[in-house]
């Protein structure tokens, strides 16, 4: 997929969006919903999406969104990093398949780094347990301010 392109309703964000596929979550408001990367590059890999959009990126976002949706973000990683404590966080946001995306809803990624752990590979990683996931989305929810 390149950079342009028609959103399609059905990819797997969406879906997620809906109700219609499952996801282990941590944060929701108006505007931005927050739930665990099911491929981690590393404990606690987090996504944020923008609830209203049907941006596939974040040169297509409107205005309108962006606010509100990099607010969540750093909500969102506030408290990841509260709740886990990592010694840095990457946040990334890929644009189109040559960048390495592959899910055409905007995302951002929060992803905690601790120190002489390597990060895996963007989308390399196994599945992760669902039980450490939702223990961790918990740990992650406690601290949302
Ligand atoms: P992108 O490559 O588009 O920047 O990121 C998409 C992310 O979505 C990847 O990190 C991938 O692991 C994650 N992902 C793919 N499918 C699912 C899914 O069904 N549920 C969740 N929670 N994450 C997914």
């Amino acid at each position: 997929m390149s950079l342009d392109g028609t959103y399609d309703a059905g990819n797997i964000f969406a879906k997620i969006l809906r109700g219609e596929a499952p996801s282990v979550r941590v944060f929701e408001d108006e505007h931005v919903m927050a739930f665990m990367d099911v491929f981690p590059q590393a404990r606690g890999h987090t996504l944020v999406i923008p609830k209203h959009s049907t941006a596939r990126n974040f040169l297509e976002e409107e205005p309108r969104v962006i606010g509100p949706l990099m607010l969540g973000v750093q909500r969102v990683a506030r408290a990841v990093r509260a709740a886990l404590e990592p010694d840095g966080l990457v946040i990334t946001q890929f644009n189109g398949a040559a960048s390495g995306q592959t899910v055409y809803h905007l995302h951002f990624h929060i992803i905690p780094r601790w120190e002489g752990q390597p990060l895996k590979g963007h989308g390399v990683g196994g599945m992760a347990d669902m039980d450490e996931l939702k223990t961790l989305a918990a740990q992650i929810a406690a601290k949302i301010s």
